[in-house]
Protein backbone atom coordinates (compact mmCIF):
# COMPACT_ATOMS: atom_id res chain seq x y z
CA UNK A 1 0.00 0.00 0.00
CA UNK A 2 1.53 3.74 -0.71
CA UNK A 3 0.60 5.90 2.02
CA UNK A 4 2.11 8.83 0.78
CA UNK A 5 1.30 8.48 -3.17
CA UNK A 6 1.41 11.60 -4.87
CA UNK A 7 2.69 13.68 -1.95
CA UNK A 8 5.90 15.67 -2.10
CA UNK A 9 7.98 15.44 1.33
CA UNK A 10 11.50 17.68 1.84
CA UNK A 11 13.78 16.09 4.29
CA UNK A 12 16.68 17.72 5.76
CA UNK A 13 19.28 15.48 6.82
CA UNK A 14 18.33 13.33 4.50
CA UNK A 15 21.91 12.32 3.47
CA UNK A 16 22.69 9.41 5.81
CA UNK A 17 21.25 7.53 8.75
CA UNK A 18 17.31 8.47 10.18
CA UNK A 19 17.00 10.96 7.64
CA UNK A 20 17.82 8.71 4.33
CA UNK A 21 15.68 5.68 5.98
CA UNK A 22 12.73 8.41 6.27
CA UNK A 23 13.30 9.47 2.07
CA UNK A 24 13.94 5.54 1.13
CA UNK A 25 10.23 4.98 3.16
CA UNK A 26 8.49 7.73 2.06
CA UNK A 27 10.01 6.91 -1.77
CA UNK A 28 8.51 3.43 -1.12
CA UNK A 29 5.42 4.55 -0.14
CA UNK A 30 4.80 6.45 -3.33
CA UNK A 31 5.59 10.08 -2.14
CA UNK A 32 8.55 12.67 -4.47
CA UNK A 33 11.26 13.48 -1.99
CA UNK A 34 13.46 16.48 -1.90
CA UNK A 35 16.27 15.70 0.38
CA UNK A 36 18.74 17.93 1.85
CA UNK A 37 22.56 17.70 2.33
CA UNK A 38 25.01 19.85 3.97
CA UNK A 39 26.87 19.75 1.02
CA UNK A 40 26.37 19.15 -2.96
CA UNK A 41 28.45 16.28 -2.48
CA UNK A 42 26.69 13.76 -0.16
CA UNK A 43 23.22 15.05 -1.36
CA UNK A 44 23.81 13.73 -4.71
CA UNK A 45 25.41 10.63 -3.37
CA UNK A 46 22.53 9.51 -1.57
CA UNK A 47 20.38 10.38 -4.57
CA UNK A 48 22.56 8.14 -6.66
CA UNK A 49 22.61 5.43 -3.58
CA UNK A 50 18.67 5.53 -4.20
CA UNK A 51 18.70 5.71 -7.64
CA UNK A 52 20.59 2.57 -7.82
CA UNK A 53 18.04 0.72 -5.92
CA UNK A 54 15.42 1.99 -7.79
CA UNK A 55 16.22 3.98 -11.15
CA UNK A 56 12.52 5.13 -11.23
CA UNK A 57 12.77 6.86 -7.04
CA UNK A 58 11.90 10.00 -8.08
CA UNK A 59 14.14 11.82 -5.94
CA UNK A 60 16.16 15.34 -5.61
CA UNK A 61 19.00 16.33 -3.93
CA UNK A 62 19.07 20.05 -2.75
CA UNK A 63 21.90 21.28 -0.25
CA UNK A 64 20.84 25.10 1.35
CA UNK A 65 22.48 26.45 4.09
CA UNK A 66 20.64 25.74 6.63
CA UNK A 67 21.78 28.44 8.76
CA UNK A 68 20.38 30.66 6.64
CA UNK A 69 16.84 31.75 6.47
CA UNK A 70 16.71 33.72 3.02
CA UNK A 71 18.90 30.69 1.33
CA UNK A 72 16.11 28.15 2.61
CA UNK A 73 13.10 30.13 1.76
CA UNK A 74 14.57 30.66 -1.93
CA UNK A 75 15.25 26.81 -2.41
CA UNK A 76 11.84 25.67 -1.21
CA UNK A 77 10.31 28.45 -3.10
CA UNK A 78 12.02 26.62 -6.53
CA UNK A 79 11.29 23.57 -4.65
CA UNK A 80 7.36 24.48 -4.60
CA UNK A 81 7.88 25.68 -8.08
CA UNK A 82 9.00 22.87 -9.89
CA UNK A 83 6.93 20.45 -7.52
CA UNK A 84 3.64 22.26 -7.52
CA UNK A 85 3.45 21.74 -3.83
CA UNK A 86 4.90 20.83 -0.35
CA UNK A 87 2.95 18.19 1.43
CA UNK A 88 5.49 17.15 3.78
CA UNK A 89 8.15 19.12 6.04
CA UNK A 90 10.50 16.80 7.71
CA UNK A 91 13.27 18.83 9.97
CA UNK A 92 15.75 16.04 10.66
CA UNK A 93 19.36 17.23 10.05
CA UNK A 94 20.50 17.49 13.98
CA UNK A 95 23.82 17.16 15.77
CA UNK A 96 24.93 16.36 19.31
CA UNK A 97 27.94 16.93 21.71
CA UNK A 98 28.35 15.56 24.71
CA UNK A 99 30.88 17.33 26.38
CA UNK A 100 30.43 18.28 30.69
CA UNK A 101 29.16 22.22 31.67
CA UNK A 102 32.84 22.15 33.44
CA UNK A 103 33.82 22.48 29.35
CA UNK A 104 31.47 23.35 27.22
CA UNK A 105 32.36 25.83 24.97
CA UNK A 106 29.38 28.62 24.47
CA UNK A 107 30.18 27.98 20.62
CA UNK A 108 29.47 24.48 20.70
CA UNK A 109 26.19 25.16 22.38
CA UNK A 110 25.22 27.73 19.91
CA UNK A 111 25.96 25.24 17.30
CA UNK A 112 23.54 22.96 18.37
CA UNK A 113 21.11 25.25 18.92
CA UNK A 114 21.72 26.56 15.23
CA UNK A 115 20.99 23.76 13.71
CA UNK A 116 18.51 21.28 15.74
CA UNK A 117 16.42 24.21 16.81
CA UNK A 118 17.11 27.27 14.43
CA UNK A 119 16.68 25.66 11.59
CA UNK A 120 13.66 23.94 11.80
CA UNK A 121 12.12 26.97 12.53
CA UNK A 122 13.57 28.36 9.37
CA UNK A 123 12.19 25.37 7.13
CA UNK A 124 8.92 25.42 8.84
CA UNK A 125 8.55 29.36 7.85
CA UNK A 126 9.72 28.77 4.72
CA UNK A 127 6.41 26.01 4.34
CA UNK A 128 3.86 27.37 6.28
CA UNK A 129 2.16 29.90 3.51
CA UNK A 130 2.27 27.22 1.38
CA UNK A 131 0.38 24.83 3.26
CA UNK A 132 -1.98 27.50 4.52
CA UNK A 133 -2.76 28.04 0.62
CA UNK A 134 -3.34 24.60 -0.20
CA UNK A 135 -5.13 23.84 3.24
CA UNK A 136 -2.97 21.22 4.62
CA UNK A 137 0.34 19.71 5.33
CA UNK A 138 2.44 17.79 7.82
CA UNK A 139 5.31 19.46 9.59
CA UNK A 140 7.31 16.29 11.77
CA UNK A 141 10.41 16.94 14.13
CA UNK A 142 13.21 14.44 14.71
CA UNK A 143 13.33 14.92 18.82
CA UNK A 144 14.99 12.55 20.78
CA UNK A 145 14.43 10.04 24.14
CA UNK A 146 16.68 12.78 25.48
CA UNK A 147 13.79 15.21 25.27
CA UNK A 148 11.80 13.54 27.62
CA UNK A 149 14.70 12.33 30.60
CA UNK A 150 17.35 14.47 29.43
CA UNK A 151 20.81 13.13 29.75
CA UNK A 152 24.11 12.95 32.66
CA UNK A 153 26.17 15.23 30.02
CA UNK A 154 26.21 17.60 27.21
CA UNK A 155 23.14 19.87 28.20
CA UNK A 156 23.24 21.65 24.61
CA UNK A 157 21.38 18.40 22.67
CA UNK A 158 18.28 17.67 25.48
CA UNK A 159 17.96 21.17 25.56
CA UNK A 160 18.00 21.25 21.77
CA UNK A 161 15.20 18.78 21.74
CA UNK A 162 13.10 20.08 24.42
CA UNK A 163 12.93 22.96 22.31
CA UNK A 164 11.68 20.92 19.55
CA UNK A 165 9.21 19.48 21.36
CA UNK A 166 8.17 23.04 22.78
CA UNK A 167 8.14 23.85 18.98
CA UNK A 168 5.82 21.10 18.15
CA UNK A 169 3.14 21.26 20.73
CA UNK A 170 2.66 24.84 20.08
CA UNK A 171 2.78 24.83 16.21
CA UNK A 172 0.31 22.13 16.47
CA UNK A 173 -2.09 24.32 18.39
CA UNK A 174 -1.28 27.33 16.22
CA UNK A 175 -1.72 25.47 12.79
CA UNK A 176 -4.73 22.87 13.18
CA UNK A 177 -7.08 25.41 11.99
CA UNK A 178 -4.81 25.40 8.66
CA UNK A 179 -5.31 21.31 8.92
CA UNK A 180 -1.17 21.50 8.81
CA UNK A 181 -0.45 18.91 11.48
CA UNK A 182 2.69 19.19 13.59
CA UNK A 183 4.04 16.07 15.22
CA UNK A 184 7.20 14.92 16.44
CA UNK A 185 9.32 11.29 16.73
CA UNK A 186 11.72 11.17 19.21
CA UNK A 187 14.05 8.09 18.62
CA UNK A 188 16.13 6.26 21.17
CA UNK A 189 19.51 5.24 20.44
CA UNK A 190 19.84 4.68 17.00
CA UNK A 191 22.03 2.34 14.61
CA UNK A 192 23.43 5.81 12.74
CA UNK A 193 26.86 7.78 12.39
CA UNK A 194 25.68 9.79 15.45
CA UNK A 195 25.70 6.36 17.69
CA UNK A 196 29.01 4.68 16.21
CA UNK A 197 30.64 7.49 17.03
CA UNK A 198 30.67 7.44 20.45
CA UNK A 199 33.36 5.52 22.74
CA UNK A 200 32.37 2.16 23.79
CA UNK A 201 32.56 2.66 27.31
CA UNK A 202 29.69 4.93 26.58
CA UNK A 203 27.06 3.12 24.29
CA UNK A 204 27.60 -0.34 25.97
CA UNK A 205 25.99 1.05 29.39
CA UNK A 206 23.45 2.35 27.41
CA UNK A 207 21.94 -1.10 25.39
CA UNK A 208 22.52 -2.51 28.86
CA UNK A 209 19.47 -0.76 29.94
CA UNK A 210 17.20 -1.02 26.85
CA UNK A 211 14.13 -3.30 27.48
CA UNK A 212 14.29 -4.31 23.78
CA UNK A 213 17.82 -5.34 23.93
CA UNK A 214 19.21 -3.35 21.18
CA UNK A 215 19.51 -0.18 19.56
CA UNK A 216 16.81 0.84 17.36
CA UNK A 217 17.38 0.80 13.73
CA UNK A 218 16.95 4.10 11.39
CA UNK A 219 14.13 1.51 9.31
CA UNK A 220 12.47 1.70 13.23
CA UNK A 221 12.14 5.20 13.75
CA UNK A 222 11.09 6.16 9.63
CA UNK A 223 8.07 3.94 9.91
CA UNK A 224 6.73 6.34 12.70
CA UNK A 225 7.67 9.14 10.28
CA UNK A 226 5.63 7.07 7.91
CA UNK A 227 2.44 6.73 10.08
CA UNK A 228 3.15 10.56 11.04
CA UNK A 229 3.34 11.95 7.74
CA UNK A 230 0.05 9.74 6.21
CA UNK A 231 -3.66 10.02 6.60
CA UNK A 232 -3.24 7.04 8.58
CA UNK A 233 -2.44 9.31 11.89
CA UNK A 234 -4.98 12.35 10.19
CA UNK A 235 -6.67 13.31 13.95
CA UNK A 236 -3.03 13.28 15.10
CA UNK A 237 -1.19 16.30 16.07
CA UNK A 238 0.92 17.87 18.72
CA UNK A 239 2.22 14.01 19.86
CA UNK A 240 5.97 13.45 20.16
CA UNK A 241 5.99 9.49 19.31
CA UNK A 242 8.96 7.93 21.40
CA UNK A 243 10.89 4.88 19.13
CA UNK A 244 13.00 3.70 21.98
CA UNK A 245 12.25 0.98 23.24
CA UNK A 246 11.30 2.28 26.45
CA UNK A 247 15.65 3.34 26.87
CA UNK A 248 15.47 5.90 29.98
CA UNK A 249 19.06 6.75 29.76
P1 LIG B 1 23.64 11.42 11.37
O1 LIG B 1 24.84 12.11 11.91
O2 LIG B 1 23.78 10.08 10.75
O3 LIG B 1 22.90 12.37 10.32
C1 LIG B 1 22.73 13.73 10.58
C2 LIG B 1 22.13 14.39 9.36
O4 LIG B 1 22.13 15.80 9.60
C3 LIG B 1 22.96 14.15 8.10
O5 LIG B 1 22.10 13.91 7.01
C4 LIG B 1 23.71 15.46 7.92
O6 LIG B 1 23.90 15.78 6.56
C5 LIG B 1 22.76 16.46 8.55
N1 LIG B 1 23.54 17.60 9.02
C6 LIG B 1 24.50 17.60 9.99
N2 LIG B 1 25.02 18.84 10.10
C7 LIG B 1 24.39 19.61 9.18
C8 LIG B 1 24.47 20.97 8.80
N3 LIG B 1 25.32 21.82 9.40
N4 LIG B 1 23.67 21.43 7.81
C9 LIG B 1 22.79 20.60 7.21
N5 LIG B 1 22.64 19.30 7.52
C10 LIG B 1 23.44 18.83 8.49
O7 LIG B 1 22.63 11.40 12.55
P2 LIG B 1 21.24 10.67 12.79
O8 LIG B 1 21.44 9.79 13.94
O9 LIG B 1 20.66 10.13 11.53
O10 LIG B 1 20.40 11.94 13.31
C11 LIG B 1 19.28 12.44 12.63
C12 LIG B 1 18.38 13.09 13.64
O11 LIG B 1 17.97 12.12 14.60
C13 LIG B 1 19.03 14.21 14.43
O12 LIG B 1 18.11 15.27 14.61
C14 LIG B 1 19.34 13.57 15.76
O13 LIG B 1 19.38 14.50 16.82
C15 LIG B 1 18.17 12.61 15.90
N6 LIG B 1 18.37 11.49 16.83
C16 LIG B 1 19.30 10.55 16.62
C17 LIG B 1 19.43 9.51 17.52
C18 LIG B 1 20.44 8.42 17.34
O14 LIG B 1 20.63 7.64 18.30
N7 LIG B 1 21.08 8.27 16.19
C19 LIG B 1 18.60 9.44 18.64
C20 LIG B 1 17.65 10.43 18.83
C21 LIG B 1 17.54 11.45 17.90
Amino acid sequence: MELLKGKVAVVTGGSRGIGFAIVKKFLENGARVILCGSRQETAERAVEKLKEENSEYPVTGIWPDLSNSSEIEESFKRVKEEFGTIDILVNNAGISARDSIFNYKPEEFQKIMDLNVNSAFYCTKAVVEYMKEQEGGVILNTSSMVSIYGQPSGCGYPTSKFAINGMTKSLARELGKYHIRVNAVAPGVTNTDMVSSLPKEVIQPIIATIPLGRVGEPEDVANAFLYLASDMASYVTGVILSVDGAARS
